[in-house]
C-alpha cells in the first residue's frame, strides 16, 4: 500500500522540506522573497543552495539543472555535476547561490524570432523561487526564466509571472474601492485537464508518420471508431490501469495534485485532470504531467500520444483549461455565491471578464492556435474556431434583470429527486453545462476549452490574466473618479454587459448556423493558425501587452514570428515526411503485391482456363491505376515544396503551407488510404489504424 500523504511532495524542495532544512532567518528571508516578490540576498541564496544541494543528494542527485520552458513548446534542461574538484585531487559535492540564481545556457539555439543572432549566443536562466525545486532522473531541478543577454524574454514563464503580477495589481486596485482592506494579492487559479493517447510502442515504432510528426499522415479508417460511444468514461484496461497508478504516484511525489482519471471518446483515449493551483505552479506541473505521461507510457512498453490530431476520424486530444481569481485570503472572485445579483463586486469582475473575451477574441484564439490544434477547432469535436462564452441561465437572466431595471428573484432550491427511496435526493446545479463552448463559465470558473493537448498552457493564461487586468484597470480608473461609487458600479455593469453581450452564446457551437450567427453579431471567425497569428501584433494588442509590461513590441513581434515559423515547419516536415513514406515504403508496397497479384493471375491462367484470373486483373489494374495518380499527388507535393523558397516574409510563407502545401497533402492521402483499403493487411507496411487504436489491452 503507497501512503499518499507521505508519498505527496517526496521529491520536491518545498515549504515542508524548507522548515526542516533551512535555519530560522533564511527561511524567513526566502518566504519574503517567494511571497512579496523581494530580490533574494546572495548569502541567503548560498544557504539555500548548500541545503538544496545535500537534500539532492541524500536522494540520489548528482546533477543539478535549470529547467526552462523556452518557445519550443516543451521545456529545456541542460545538466551540471554538483562535483567540484580539490587540491588533493578528489572531489565535493558543491552547489552556490550563485549556480541556483543564474545559468547561462546558449540562446541562439532556441527559438527567438530574430531577438538573437545566431553570433550573440549569451542568454540566462533565473530561477524563479515561486515555483519549487524538484528531482527528476536523479537531477535537482531549478524552475527557472530565460531571457537573453539583452534581457528581452525568450520563455514562456516570464511573460506569465508579469501577467499575473498585472492582473494582481489591478484587481487589488478594484477591491480597494469596494472597501476591501486586507486582500495583499490577487492570484490566478487553473486546472489543466489533459487528453491523451496510449498506444502500442511496437506499433508505433512501425510508423514513420508518428515517430517524426506525432499525427499519422496516412491511415484507413477502422471497422470500429467511437461511433458507439463504448470507451467514454468505460472499464479502463488492466495495462492501462497499472500505467495510470503509476503515473499518479509518480506526479505525487512532484507534488502534482493529480486527481481524476477517466478514459475519453475515442478508443485508446484518455484524460488526467489535476486539482487547480496557481497558474504558475500548474503550468510548470502540467510541463512535468506531460513529460511524465510519455516517460512512463514506454516503460509499459506503449507510446504517449500528445500530438492534437494523431487519427483522422476519431476525436483528437485538447486540453481544458479551467481558470479563476481568487485572492490571497482564498476568497474566489468569480464564485458567485448565494445572491449574486445583490452582489456587485462578482458582477463587475464577471463583466470584466466577458468584456475582455469580447474586446481580445482574436488573443484567446491566437492562445489555441497550432498546426496540430487546426485539426480540432471547427471540427465537430471541439469548439469551433470563433470565440464565444456560455454564462448560463441564471447569470443571463441577472444580467438582463439589472439592464432593464426589472426585479430579479433568486431561484429557489430545487432537489433533485432519483425516484428511488435508497438513492438520497441532492441539489440540483441551477443551470445545465454547455459541452460545445469555447470559454464556458462553470459554477465559479471559466473553462477554456480551445486549447490543443500538446500546448503550454501559460499562453492562454498570459492572455487571460492581461486582458482581464486591462479591463479591471479600466474599471478601476472610471470607478476612482466616481462621485456616488454604488450607483456607478451599477450602471458600469449595465454598460458593460450590454455592449459586450454579443459574445454570449448559449447554443449549440457545433451548429452551422452558428457560423452565420456570429458573423452577423460581428464575430471573428480565424479558421487557421495563419489568419490568427496576423492578429498577434494589431495595434491594439501591441498596446495592451506593452502597457501591462509583459511584452514590449520587439518581443511580441518575436512571439509573432516564432508562431508562424513554427508552423511553417510542422507543415512542411509533415509533407517531407509523407513523400518519404510515398516513395520508399508504398509505392514500392503496392508495386510488390500488384506483381503478386499478377503472378497468382498468370499463374493461374497457366494452369487452367477455367479457373478465372478476373479478380486478380481487377485489382491490380485498379491498384495500378491508384498508385499512378498516387504518385502523381506526391510529385505535385513535391514541387510544391521547393516553390516554398519564393516566398517573402513568415506570413506569406505560412499562408502559403495553410493555403497550397496542407490540401496537396489532403489530397495525397485520400488515395493512399484507398489503397489501403484494397490491400493485403500483411502487404500494407505499417500498423493500421484499427492496430493501434485497439492495441493496448
Ligand atoms: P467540472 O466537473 O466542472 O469539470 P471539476 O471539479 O472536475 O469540474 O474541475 C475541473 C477542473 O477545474 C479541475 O482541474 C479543478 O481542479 C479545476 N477547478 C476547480 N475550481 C477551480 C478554480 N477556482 N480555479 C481554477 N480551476 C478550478
Ligand atoms: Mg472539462
Amino acid at each position: 500500500m503507497v501512503n499518499v500523504p507521505e508519498l505527496f511532495g517526496s521529491l520536491v524542495f518545498d515549504e515542508r522540506t524548507m522548515k526542516q532544512r533551512l535555519p530560522k532567518q533564511t527561511y524567513k528571508a526566502l518566504k519574503k522573497t517567494i511571497k512579496d516578490g523581494q530580490p533574494l540576498d546572495i548569502n541567503v541564496a548560498n544557504i539555500v543552495a548548500n541545503a538544496m544541494k545535500d537534500w539532492a543528494v541524500e536522494n540520489g542527485c548528482t546533477h543539478y539543472t535549470h529547467w526552462f520552458q523556452p518557445m519550443t513548446g516543451v521545456t529545456a534542461e541542460k545538466h551540471d555535476s554538483f562535483i567540484n574538484p580539490t587540491d588533493d585531487g578528489t572531489v565535493i559535492m558543491e552547489f552556490s547561490g550563485k549556480e541556483l540564481i543564474k545559468g547561462e545556457p546558449d540562446a541562439s539555439s532556441f527559438p527567438s524570432g530574430g531577438i538573437r543572432a545566431t553570433f550573440e549566443a549569451r542568454g540566462y536562466t533565473t530561477w524563479d523561487p515561486t515555483s519549487y525545486a524538484f528531482i527528476k532522473d536523479g537531477s535537482l531541478c531549478i524552475p527557472t526564466a530565460f531571457c537573453s543577454y539583452t534581457g528581452d524574454v525568450l520563455d514562456k514563464k516570464t511573460p506569465l509571472l508579469r501577467s499575473m503580477e498585472a492582473i494582481s495589481n489591478e484587481a487589488v486596485r478594484l477591491l480597494r474601492l469596494f472597501g476591501d482592506t486586507e486582500t495583499a494579492r490577487v492570484i490566478t487559479t487553473v486546472g489543466p485537464e489533459q487528453e491523451y493517447f496510449l498506444i502500442d510502442k511496437k506499433m508505433f515504432d512501425s510508423r514513420k508518420d508518428l515517430t517524426y510528426t506525432g499525427r499519422t499522415l496516412y491511415g484507413a479508417r477502422a471497422p470500429k471508431g467511437q461511433e458507439l460511444e463504448d470507451h467514454y468514461f468505460g472499464k479502463i484496461k488492466d495495462k492501462v490501469s497499472v500505467f495510470m497508478k503509476e503515473l499518479d504516484e509518480e506526479l505525487w511525489k512532484l507534488g502534482i495534485y493529480a486527481k481524476t482519471k477517466h478514459n475519453e471518446v475515442a478508443p485508446a483515449q484518455h484524460e488526467l485532470a489535476p486539482i487547480y493551483t496557481t497558474t504558475n505552479l500548474a503550468t510548470d506541473h502540467n510541463q512535468l504531467t506531460m513529460e511524465m505521461m510519455k516517460r512512463i507510457a514506454n516503460r509499459h512498453g506503449m507510446e504517449c500520444l500528445l500530438h492534437e490530431k494523431p487519427f483522422a476520424g476519431v476525436n483528437g486530444s485538447g486540453k481544458h483549461n479551467n481558470w479563476s481569481i481568487s485572492t490571497n485570503g482564498g476568497k474566489n472572485l468569480l464564485d458567485p455565491g448565494k445572491d449574486p445579483y445583490n452582489d456587485h463586486q462578482f458582477l463587475l469582475f464577471f463583466v470584466a471578464v466577458i468584456k475582455a473575451v469580447d474586446e481580445y477574441q482574436d488573443l484567446l484564439r491566437i492562445s489555441a492556435a497550432s498546426a496540430g490544434n487546426d485539426h480540432r477547432l471547427g471540427a465537430n469535436e471541439a469548439p469551433p474556431a470563433i470565440v464565444s462564452m456560455f454564462i448560463g441561465t441564471d447569470l443571463e437572466d441577472i444580467f438582463e434583470a439589472i439592464c432593464s431595471g426589472k426585479d430579479y428573484y433568486t431561484k429557489k432550491e430545487e432537489r433533485m429527486k432519483m425516484g428511488v427511496e435508497v438513492l438520497a435526493d441532492f441539489k440540483k446545479d441551477t443551470t445545465d453545462r454547455n459541452r460545445t463552448s469555447p470559454m464556458a463559465f462553470t459554477g465559479n470558473k471559466f473553462e477554456f476549452r480551445m486549447l490543443g493537448s500538446s500546448d503550454n498552457i501559460s499562453c492562454p493564461n498570459i492572455m487571460l490574466n492581461t486582458m482581464v487586468a486591462e479591463e479591471l484597470s479600466q474599471f478601476a480608473d472610471e470607478l476612482e473618479n466616481a462621485e456616488d461609487f454604488d450607483a456607478a458600479v451599477i450602471e458600469l455593469i449595465k454598460k458593460t454587459y450590454t455592449e459586450h453581450k454579443r459574445i454570449i452564446f448559449n447554443g449549440n457551437n457545433y451548429a452551422p448556423e452558428w457560423v452565420k450567427e456570429a458573423e452577423n453579431r460581428g464575430l471573428m471567425n480565424l479558421r487557421t493558425t495563419p489568419a490568427a497569428v496576423a492578429r498577434y501584433i494589431d495595434q491594439k494588442n501591441v498596446d495592451l501587452f506593452k502597457k501591462h509590461k509583459i511584452y514590449n513590441e520587439y518581443e511580441l513581434r518575436a512571439r509573432y514570428d516564432i508562431l508562424l515559423e513554427n508552423y511553417s515547419k510542422i507543415i512542411n516536415i509533415e509533407a517531407l515526411t509523407m513523400i518519404d513514406m510515398a516513395k520508399k515504403d508504398i509505392i514500392p508496397a503496392v508495386s510488390k503485391f500488384v506483381k503478386e497479384l499478377v503472378e497468382t493471375a498468370s499463374a493461374k491462367k497457366a494452369l487452367s482456363a477455367e479457373i478465372t484470373a478476373e479478380l486478380e486483373v481487377e485489382l491490380a489494374s485498379k491498384l495500378s491505376k491508384l498508385q499512378l495518380c498516387f504518385s502523381h499527388r506526391i510529385d505535385k507535393l513535391d514541387s510544391l515544396l521547393l516553390k516554398a523558397a519564393d516566398k517573402n516574409g513568415v506570413q506569406e510563407l505560412a499562408n502559403f503551407y495553410a493555403d497550397e502545401v496542407f490540401p496537396a497533402m489532403q489530397e495525397a492521402r485520400v488515395v493512399a488510404d484507398e489503397m489501403e483499403m484494397s490491400m493485403d493487411a500483411k502487404a500494407w507496411p505499417y500498423a493500421s489504424y484499427g492496430q493501434m487504436l485497439y492495441s493496448v489491452k
